[in-house]
């Protein structure tokens, strides 16, 4: 009763991610998580394949995250940071420089993914400006980038591909390269990179920085690239002086197989974005870390401040959680829990890859993707409720079917994902 009420007041009155409220779309009430596990407010219990986008790497409720939490907000949950700091922020801040590339150096943190990107647009135009190169403004992205849901990060993904084109009339114009497309670096050659090289050396006396997902575009279509082309990239961005902003907010803290995507190819970014699985997946928090070089520049005229200071910045709970979700990770043999995931995903996705309307099936550290020829969007009056019904918690986009589970998940609860992914393809074969 309780629960068809609940229902009933959430269709009528709030809004969920890219949903309508004339035709609010199927949803379910959670009334708790443990570990990889969903229970619904109906009594199911399902498995969740998404680690509620990208960010619950250890799973829900998780003990040592809970104290952590719990013994934060005993002593203080939030405070200013304007003119005041504390413990949590200095222990998160030391740990990321400690764990990114050693010439970053200077932490900003930022209340979500989009924002951590705003910041990173910001310091590089500022960067330019304190150098006098005011023409340097523009940012070179690629098609079918996803950066984030704010107006900056919307003006560098993806034009075209559904998520923001009703805002391109208000949208800065910026430079699209195309996706990169070369998976491995053995099947590399220089023609990959040839539109790219060919708008950053025509451009780049406008251009601030480049600005990509390393490895693994997420929500622009979940397509995944090889090391060389950042390599490529990084080298063209010092031959033509154009910053380098790598964009891990899905990536990071292990879902590639490395603790950061760009380690794959051996580089660093100028400006780094962090997210998502920041804090373990317990409360919203990022950061944006640049090189000293980056940060000396944005003051070169001995004043020139960094424009930007949210009212949540740096908030001492989501610090100090991310604190011991940094520490459970590293202290847990991560590498080979990624690594069972991948091999289990290849052996149990890929003889999708046989069914007809399958295009392609992928697979990346935690990540596997089966791409369809069709969209989904006629299926999703019946599909949501299907795979629910399944046992699991997957959610398609588009012509995606994907999970990326919590890397804690035990080979019995993915086989169970990656079956339901099987019994999802054989449902839609017959309609
Ligand atoms: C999710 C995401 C963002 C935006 O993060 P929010 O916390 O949703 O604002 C930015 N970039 C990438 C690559 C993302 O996956």
């Amino acid at each position: 009763m309780k629960q068809t009420e609940n229902l009933e007041f959430d269709a009528q009155h709030i809004w969920h991610p890219y949903t309508s409220v004339t035709h609010p779309s199927i949803i379910h009430e959670v009334v708790s998580a443990e570990g990889v596990h969903l229970t619904l407010a109906d009594g199911r219990t399902i498995i969740d394949g998404m680690s509620s986008w990208w960010s619950t790497i250890h799973g829900y409720n998780h003990p040592r995250l809970n104290q952590a939490a719990k013994q934060q907000i005993d002593s203080m949950s939030h405070v200013m940071f304007g003119g005041l700091t504390h413990q949590p922020a200095i222990d998160l801040a030391r740990k990321l420089i400690d764990i990114t590339a050693e010439p970053l150096q200077k932490v900003f943190f930022a209340d979500s993914g989009s924002i951590a990107v705003e910041v990173a647009i910001k310091m590089a135009i500022q960067y330019w400006f304190a150098q006098g190169k005011t023409k340097k403004k523009r940012f070179l992205s690629f098609r079918n980038a996803y950066h984030g849901d704010t107006f900056g990060a919307m003006a560098v993904s993806d034009p075209e591909n559904g998520m923001h084109n009703m805002f391109e009339s208000v949208l800065a114009k910026h430079l699209f390269a195309p996706a990169p497309s070369c998976v491995n670096d053995k099947d590399w050659q220089e023609s990959d990179i040839t539109e790219f090289r060919q708008l950053i050396s025509e451009h780049h006396g406008e251009l601030a920085a480049v600005i990509v997902e390393p490895l693994v575009q997420g929500a622009g279509g979940m397509r995944f690239y090889c090391p060389e082309y950042l390599r490529q990239i990084r080298a063209l961005c010092d031959q033509y002086d154009v910053l380098l902003i790598l964009d891990e907010i899905a990536t990071n803290f292990g879902r590639t197989g490395t603790l950061f995507a760009y380690q794959q190819a051996d580089i660093y970014p100028d400006i780094l974005c962090l997210g998502k699985a920041l804090t373990g997946g317990y409360m919203t928090l990022a950061a944006t870390l640049c090189t000293d070089k980056v940060a000396h520049g944005i003051a070169a005229d001995g004043s020139g401040v960094l424009m930007h200071g949210p009212t949540f910045m740096a908030n001492p709970l989501a610090c100090r959680v991310a604190c011991e979700s940094i520490d459970v990770l590293l202290e847990s043999d991560w590498q080979q829990k990624v690594k069972k995931i991948e091999q289990q995903l290849i052996a149990e996705l890929m003889p999708y890859q046989s069914m007809g309307l399958v295009k392609e099936v992928r697979v990346k550290g935690a990540i596997g993707v089966v791409e369809l020829h069709q969209p989904l969007d006629e299926q999703m009056d019946w599909l949501p409720k299907f795979i629910v019904d399944q046992g699991v918690w997957i959610r398609p986009f588009r012509n995606l079917i994907y999970i990326m589970p919590p890397f804690i998940i035990q080979t019995d609860d993915l086989s169970c994902l990656t079956v339901a992914i099987g019994v999802i393809l054989e449902q839609l074969s017959k309609k």
